[in-house]
C-alpha cells in the first residue's frame, strides 16, 4: 500500500533543528487505516532502555477512543554523572566516493564504526534510512556511487557520531576511490582475480547444442565427471515457543556457540575463508537481524522459527535488489542462518560427502559448505544460483576447482551419475560429452595440471635460486594436524607455532600435560631433522583470555602484550617453558619470544628458561623482530639469541602507527612501505654480522611480490601458511639472488609503498620469461 503521504503531516522541513520531543509528524490515524489492506498495524518502540513498563489492551477497540499501548518512561537515569541528553544531530549530503556503493566491505567498515558510539545512527537517502550499525541494513539501502547521504544520529554522542561516519564515508570507508569491488571484508580477495565475465570457452561447444547448458564462470578450469546432486535433509521447527525468556535464552546460546565455532574455523583459516568468517562473525551479530528475531519471539514464536523468518526475509530483500554484488550477500545470511538454525534445531551439519569424481550441482553452495568439502573427491562446483563473486566462488578458486554459477536449472534435473563435462573458464555444463569433447577437455586439463603438478612435484625440494642459494621455507602452523600437512606439502621446518591457539576461545589455561602432548605431537610430526619454532604465548592486544582478566588499558595494543603478559605471569610462562622442554628430544626445538621490545625483556625471560632447564634438555632461543625498537637494536639482541623471525604483520603496525585491525587503515598499512623494509634490512644485517639468522613469519613472507625483495635483503627463511609452501618454492626457484640483490639495493631508495610496490610488479613481469627458461 503506498498513501503517498496522504493522511501525513510534516511539522519539519528538512535541515531545521529539532529539540527533543518536538513533534516531527503528524497523522490521520482513522485515514490511514480506511486505506489500509489490514487493519493489524505494527507498533515499534524505540528506546526501550527509557521504558519501565508496557501495558497492552486487548479485546475490541473503538477507532480514536481505545488506548491500545500504555507506556511508563522510567525515570531519566544520567549517564555518566551528566545530564541525559537525548541530542540529535544531522550532517549535510555526503556524496559516496565508492566505485560500487556501500558493498559488503565499506558496509561492515561503516558498522563497526558505528557501534562504537552509543546514539542510535541512521544513513539517510532521501525517504530511505538505514540502521548505521547493522550490515544487512547498510546493504539493503543499495547505495550507489555518487549517492548523497547523510548522517543522522540522537543520542548522548550524537554530534561526534556524526562527525566521525560523515568523514569515514566521504572518505571511501576503508576503500581508496579507486579500488574496485571486495566481495568479503578483506582488502583483496587471496584466491585471485573474478574471472572475466565473456572469458572464452576452454572447450569449444555449439551456443544451440541442447547439451550444453550456459552459466556463468566462477572459477576456471576444466572438469570431466559425474553428476553428484547436493541434497539437504530441511530442518524443522516447532512454530509456538515455550515462552519469550526461554526462547530467548535457547537464542542467544545458538548465537554464541555459532560465534565460537566460526571463530575456531577462523583461526585455522587463512586468505579468502578467513575474510570471509570475519564477515559471517559481523552478520552474527547484526542488531537489526536479531532485533526482527527477537520480534519474533515476542509475538510468541519458537527461537528456530523466529530466527528462520529472520534471516530468510533479510536474505529474501537482498536477492530482489538490483547489484548482482549485494544479490549475492544473500548467500551468506542464508549460510549464517543455517548454521544457528541447525544448531537450535540440534542438527550438525555435517560436511557434504561424495564418491570421487564427483561434479556436484546445487541450487546453492554456502562458503562452509565450499570449505568443508573434500578436494580429493570433488573435481567441480555447477550451482543455479550465486555469482562469480559470492564467497562460495571465492572459495572455489582458493581450492583450485572449476566452477560454474547461475546455470540452466535443468542441471538440477540431472541424474546423478551422468557424465559432464564442466568448464569452469567458459562458463557451461557440458551433458554426455562425445569422444572428441572427452579428448578436447583432457588436453586443457593437462596443460593446466602442469603448471600446479610441477610446484606440487617439487614441493619436497630445496627452494634455491637459479645462481645456487638456498633459502629455507618453513611452516606458520597451529596444530599437530597442521604439522603433518605442512611436511607433506614441503615445509622444510615450522617457523612459527602460534602456541596462544592453545589458550585461546576456552574458559580455564590448558595444563602443563595438555600443553606439553600438543608440542610433543608437533615435535613427533617434523621428526629430529626439522627445526619447530614455537612461540611462547602471545596474547593481550587484540587476543583476550576469558581466564586471564588482564586490566583494562587504553592502548591495550601498546599495553600488556606478548611477553610483556608471560613476565607479569610468570607462572604461565614457567609451565609453558617446562612443556615445551618435554619435546626437546623429539625434533629440533627453537623457544621464542613474542613482542620483545627491550633488551631487559629478552635477560628477564632467558632467565626463567634458563632456571625450568636447569641443567635438563637444551634448546635454542630466539625473539620476534615486531617492535622498531628491537630492529633498531638488533646489534644489542642478535649477541643474545640464536635467531630472529621477523613478524611483519605487527613490525608495519607499530612503525606506522597503523592499527593492524582497522579495515580503514588496511590499504595503507603496508608492509612494503620503505619503512619497514629499511627496518627489516637493519635487522639481517645485525644478524648475520653476529652469525645468526633470520627469518620473516609475518604475512609479507607469503607475498609473491615481496619474496624478491626479501631474499636480496638476506633473509634466511620465509615461514608461510602451508597451501603456499609449493608455490613460494616454485617462485624462488624462478629468482637470482644477483637480481633480487640489485632490486633491493634500488628498492631502498624508494620513498612510498606504491613506488616499492611498482617496481616490485615490474621485476616480476620481467623475470618472469627469463625464470620460465631458467626453470626448464
Ligand atoms: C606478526 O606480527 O607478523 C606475527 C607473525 O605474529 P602475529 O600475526 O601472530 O601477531
Ligand atoms: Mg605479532
Amino acid at each position: 500500500m503506498s498513501l503517498n503521504g496522504k493522511g501525513f503531516t510534516a511539522r519539519v522541513s528538512q535541515g531545521d533543528r529539532v529539540a527533543a520531543g518536538q513533534p516531527l509528524i503528524s497523522f490521520d490515524a482513522d485515514l490511514i487505516a480506511r486505506s489500509a489492506p489490514s487493519l493489524l498495524t505494527q507498533v515499534l518502540v524505540t528506546n526501550r532502555e527509557r521504558i519501565s513498563g508496557m501495558t497492552v489492551a486487548t479485546g475490541l477497540v473503538d477507532a480514536g477512543r481505545s488506548v491500545i499501548l500504555d507506556v511508563e518512561l522510567a525515570a531519566a537515569a544520567p549517564v555518566d554523572g551528566a545530564p541525559a541528553t537525548e541530542a540529535t544531530a544531522v550532517s549535510a549530503d555526503i556524496r559516496l566516493p565508492n566505485r560500487q556503493g556501500l558493498h559488503a566491505r565499506p558496509a561492515a567498515v561503516v558498522a563497526a564504526a558505528a557501534k562504537a558510539f552509543r546514539a542510535d545512527i541512521r544513513l539517510l537517502r532521501g525517504a530511505d534510512a538505514a540502521n548505521a550499525k547493522s550490515v544487512t541494513s547498510i546493504l539493503l539501502l543499495a547505495t550507489n556511487p555518487n549517492d548523497a547521504i547523510r548522517v543522522s544520529a540522537t543520542g548522548p554522542d550524537a554530534a561526534a557520531a556524526v562527525s566521525a561516519l560523515a568523514e569515514l564515508l566521504a572518505c571511501g570507508s576503508g576503500e581508496s576511490e579507486a579500488a574496485g569491488p571486495v566481495p568479503a571484508a578483506g582488502p583483496v580477495p587471496a584466491a585471485g582475480p573474478v574471472p572475466a565475465a565473456a572469458a572464452a570457452p576452454a572447450i569449444p561447444a555449439a551456443a544451440t547444442d541442447p547439451r550444453r547448458l550456459a552459466g556463468v564462470s566462477a572459477s576456471p578450469g576444466v572438469a570431466l565427471g559425474k553428476v553428484a546432486q547436493v541434497r539437504r535433509t530441511a530442518i524443522s521447527v516447532e512454530e509456538q515457543g515455550a515462552g519469550l525468556e526461554r526462547e530467548r535464552a535457547h537464542l542467544d546460546a545458538a548465537l554464541a556457540r555459532a560465534r565460537h565455532e566460526i571463530s575456531v574455523q577462523r583461526a585455522a583459516n587463512s586468505g579468502a575463508a578467513s575474510r570471509i568468517l570475519d564477515a559471517h562473525l559481523e552478520l552474527l551479530a547484526d542488531p537489526e537481524l536479531i532485533d526482527l528475531a527477537v520480534a519474533g519471539l515476542a509475538r510468541g514464536r519458537s527461537a528456530g522459527y523466529a530466527w528462520r523468518e529472520a534471516y530468510s526475509s533479510y536474505a529474501a530483500r537482498l536477492e530482489a535488489l538490483a547489484s548482482a554484488l549485494l544479490r549475492e550477500r544473500a548467500g551468506d545470511v542464508r549460510d549464517v542462518g543455517g548454521r544457528v538454525l541447525g544448531l537450535l534445531a540440534g542438527v550438525t551439519t555435517a560436511p557434504l560427502e561424495f564418491v570421487p569424481g564427483s561434479i556436484l550441482i546445487a541450487d546453492e553452495l554456502t562458503p562452509s559448505e565450499t570449505a568443508s568439502l573434500d578436494a580429493g573427491a570433488v573435481l567441480g562446483l555447477c550451482t543455479t544460483g550465486g555469482g562469480p563473486t559470492s564467497h562460495a566462488a571465492i572459495l572455489a578458486r582458493a581450492l583450485g576447482l572449476p566452477a560454474v554459477c547461475g546455470v540452466d536449472r535443468a542441471a538440477l534435473e540431472l541424474e546423478d551419475g551422468t557424465a559432464v563435462l564442466l568448464d569452469g573458464t567458459g562458463g557451461t555444463l557440458l551433458k554426455d560429452p562425445d569422444e572428441a569433447e572427452v579428448a578436447a577437455a583432457r588436453a586443457v586439463m593437462g596443460r593446466l595440471a602442469a603448471q600446479r603438478q610441477s610446484e606440487r612435484a617439487a614441493a619436497s625440494e630445496p627452494a634455491a635460486t637459479t645462481d645456487g642459494h638456498r633459502i629455507e621455507i618453513a611452516a606458520n602452523i597451529g596444530t599437530a594436524e597442521e604439522a603433518v600437512a605442512a611436511v607433506a606439502h614441503g615445509g622444510e621446518a615450522v617457523g612459527l607455532l602460534r602456541s596462544e591457539l592453545l589458550f585461546l576461545d576456552r574458559d580455564t589455561a590448558p595444563d602443563e600435560r595438555e600443553q606439553a602432548e600438543v608440542y610433543r605431537a608437533v615435535a613427533a610430526a617434523l621428526g629430529r631433522g626439522r627445526r619447530l619454532v614455537i612461540r611462547t604465548l602471545d596474547v593481550g592486544g587484540d587476543k583476550p583470555l576469558a581466564y586471564l582478566p588482564l586490566p583494562p588499558e587504553e592502548n591495550p595494543f601498546l599495553g600488556l602484550r606478548g611477553i610483556r603478559v608471560s613476565l607479569e605471569r610468570p607462572d604461565l610462562l614457567r609451565s609453558q617453558l617446562r612443556a615445551i622442554l618435554t619435546a626437546a628430544a623429539l625434533s629440533d626445538v627453537h623457544v621464542m619470544f613474542p613482542m620483545i621490545a627491550t633488551l631487559d625483556e629478552l635477560r628477564a625471560a632467558r632467565r626463567i628458561l634458563a632456571e625450568e632447564q636447569a641443567g635438563g634438555a637444551s634448546v635454542r632461543v630466539g625473539v620476534m623482530i615486531e617492535v622498531p625498537s628491537a630492529a633498531l637494536t638488533a646489534e644489542h639482541l642478535a649477541r643474545e639469541v640464536d635467531f630472529f623471525s621477523i613478524g611483519t604483520n605487527d613490525l608495519t603496525q607499530y612503525t606506522l602507527a597503523m592499527d593492524r585491525g582497522n579495515p580503514r587503515l588496511a590499504p595503507l598499512a603496508d608492509a612494503l612501505h620503505p619503512a619497514v623494509l629499511q627496518l627489516i634490512s637493519l635487522t639481517v644485517e645485525a644478524a648475520h654480522r653476529h652469525g645468526k639468522w633470520v627469518g620473516v613469519c609475518g604475512g609479507l613472507a607469503a607475498e609473491p611480490l615481496a619474496v624478491p625483495v626479501l631474499l636480496g635483503i638476506g633473509v634466511d627463511e620465509l615461514s608461510v601458511p602451508v597451501p603456499a609452501i609449493a608455490a613460494v618454492k616454485a617462485l624462488v626457484r624462478r629468482l637470482s639472488l644477483r637480481h633480487c640483490r640489485d632490486l633491493a639495493r634500488e628498492v631502498a631508495g624508494l620513498s612510498t609503498a606504491g613506488e616499492v610496490r611498482a617496481r616490485l610488479a615490474q621485476f616480476g613481469k620481467q623475470a618472469r620469461p627469463a625464470a620460465a627458461g631458467a626453470g626448464s
